[in-house]
């Protein structure tokens, strides 16, 4: 296993082309064109790796919050536009180039979003940036394919009339789109996919600590032939930028991605105009493995990935690992033997497993925990520290003998640490695993496929895996129950969401 003495990080040193990129100015994409912050203020980018600067960003604010959303409204609000008039199939035609320059850039936007986030090069490349491309091409098919319905109306007060009605799915307009930094292109895809297949404008704002991938991606939604005006990005923080882009009266809609808590400052701050609110949130995902599952090795083998993957920064982690109690040592021995088997480095290192986690601030939270779950008296199985001196690296952990009262066991930590524990029944374990404020997903393996059905239907949560975890799919709608979210990304449900239904009603 890796200690903090033994642990060095090697200096990796980016590819030519990626250092072009950091080399080039960062800017705020605003009306087409790229320009400081009004404020002139700009923001250090962090490689998480290492803890050196990597690039300095455009602080936005409230001022270019303002001016990203007039140039969004002048977009919208002119019919004469040509994104107002674009027809379906070309809409479709152009964010299916989208997808296809995503992927003709797939190696560069992988190494930025490695970089910038910390995550295993091989992971952005093989998982975020193909996803984000897909998504786009899934989209694509769905601008052609938003449609109202003819309905025959009775009109009951008046007898013998005539009328012919329908409905029309319209855009809603501007819409303010707030992600995370867990997957920063992925995240940016999701939101702008949908809200372009359905003919809307945007302002977006990506996190503070992953602001690479998103710029590198205005870059080409211009190279696609999107008209200026229709996608606005403007970085800065949460506080400002993003507290300014929820409470503008000119948006019609904003769609969050990120923690609970500021899920909740969103709604309020959503008040003034009431606009439209979806919101994709926190998540204690049960995990609960039945001694009748069919490959107890894939068994355990799913359990490490659904926490450790992505260093356990996935909102749907499956951090509440439940194990019925005649096989609980061997799979607790088992995700053990997995965490000490992962190999920690840089992302950009061809062998890591595992990188840092994204930032100061992270490292604190998550080491934070680790010595809370310590402290109140859990026992640690395996990690629970930090690794090495430098960049942000924590070690896999497994934690068990925990209370439910504990922050181990209540809180999203958003970091590798997983809390095993036992049960003897199906009731038992439905009623614990229901018994948390989220609801964003759950994982269940089996052997017995009654049993499945029955937790699938039980488990209060908007997805549940049997047999697998972590599975994504551009068509599968995913979001969740109680204090997950509200609304769902991905899917025909998406798209739902970034339109309005007009009633028309025609007296003939
Ligand atoms: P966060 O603090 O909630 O930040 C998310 C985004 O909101 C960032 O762009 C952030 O900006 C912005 N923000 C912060 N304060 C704001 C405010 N007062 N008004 C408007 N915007 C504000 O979350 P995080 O810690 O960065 O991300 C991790 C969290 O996201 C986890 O809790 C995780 O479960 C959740 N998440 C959920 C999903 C899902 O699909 N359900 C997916 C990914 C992540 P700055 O970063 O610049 O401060
Ligand atoms: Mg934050």
């Amino acid at each position: 296993m890796v200690t903090a003495s033994s642990f060095e990080i090697p200096d990796m040193k980016p590819s030519a082309r990626a250092e072009a990129f950091l080399a080039r100015p960062k800017r705020l994409l605003i009306g087409g064109r790229w320009v400081e912050a009004a404020s002139g203020k700009a923001f250090p980018v962090y490689n998480p790796a290492t803890g050196a600067i990597i690039d300095m960003v455009a602080e936005g604010d409230a001022e270019d919050i303002d001016r990203a959303v007039k140039a969004a409204r002048k977009v919208f609000d002119n019919p004469k536009h040509p994104w107002r008039t674009m027809t379906p199939s070309d809409r479709g035609r152009l964010i299916w180039r989208i997808g296809d320059l995503i992927l003709q850039h797939r190696d560069e936007l992988a190494e930025l979003e490695s970089l910038d986030n910390g995550k295993p090069m091989a992971v952005a490349n093989g998982a975020d940036v193909p996803l984000a491309a897909d998504l786009f091409h899934y989209m694509a098919g769905w601008a052609t394919k938003i449609q109202g319905h003819t309905i025959p109306i009775s009109v009951p007060y008046a007898p013998g009339a005539r009328f012919h009605a329908f409905t029309l799915r319209e855009p809603l307009g501007v819409v303010g789109q707030i992600i995370p930094w867990n997957f920063p292109l992925l995240m940016a895809a999701w939101k702008l996919g949908p809200l372009l297949a359905a003919g809307n404008c945007a302002v977006l704002k990506p996190a503070e600590q992953t602001p690479l991938t998103a710029l590198r991606l205005g870059e080409i939604l211009q190279e696609a032939g999107l008209p200026d005006g229709v996608v606005n990005i403007i970085t800065g923080f949460g506080e400002t930028a993003g507290a300014a882009l929820a409470a503008h009266d000119g948006v019609d809609k904003v769609a969050f991605t990120g923690s609970t808590e500021v899920g909740k400052l969103i709604v309020k701050a959503a008040a003034g105009n009431l606009k439209k609110v979806t919101l994709e949130l926190g998540g204690k995902s049960p995990n609960i493995i039945f001694k009748d599952t069919p490959d107890l090795a894939q068994a355990i083998a799913g359990a490490a990935s659904a926490i450790f993957f992505n260093h356990g920064q996935c909102c749907c982690a499956g951090s509440r690992l439940f194990v019925e109690k005649d096989i609980y040592k061997e799979v607790v021995n088992g995700i053990a033997d997995a965490a000490k088997a992962i190999k920690l480095g840089p992302g950009l290192a061809a062998d890591t497993q595992m990188g840092p986690l994204v930032s100061e601030e992270q490292l604190n939270r998550v080491t934070g925990f680790m010595e809370a779950g310590r402290r109140e008296g859990a026992c640690v199985v395996t990690g629970g520290q930090r690794v090495g001196q430098r960049g942000y690296f924590v070690a896999p952990t497994v934690f068990t003998e925990a209370r439910a009262d504990m922050s181990v066991v209540k809180d999203e930590i958003f970091g590798p640490v997983v809390v095993a524990d036992s049960f003897e029944s199906t009731e038992e374990i439905l009623a614990r695993s229901n018994d948390t404020p989220y609801g964003l997903a759950a994982g269940v393996w089996t052997g017995d496929i009654a049993k499945a059905h029955h937790l699938a239907a039980q488990l209060r949560a908007g997805t549940v895996w049997v047999n697998c975890y972590n599975i994504f799919d551009s068509a599968l709608p995913f979001g969740g129950y109680k204090q997950s979210g509200w609304g769902r990304e991905m899917g025909h449900e998406v798209v739902e969401q970034y339109t309005q239904t007009k009633a028309v009603c025609i007296g003939l």
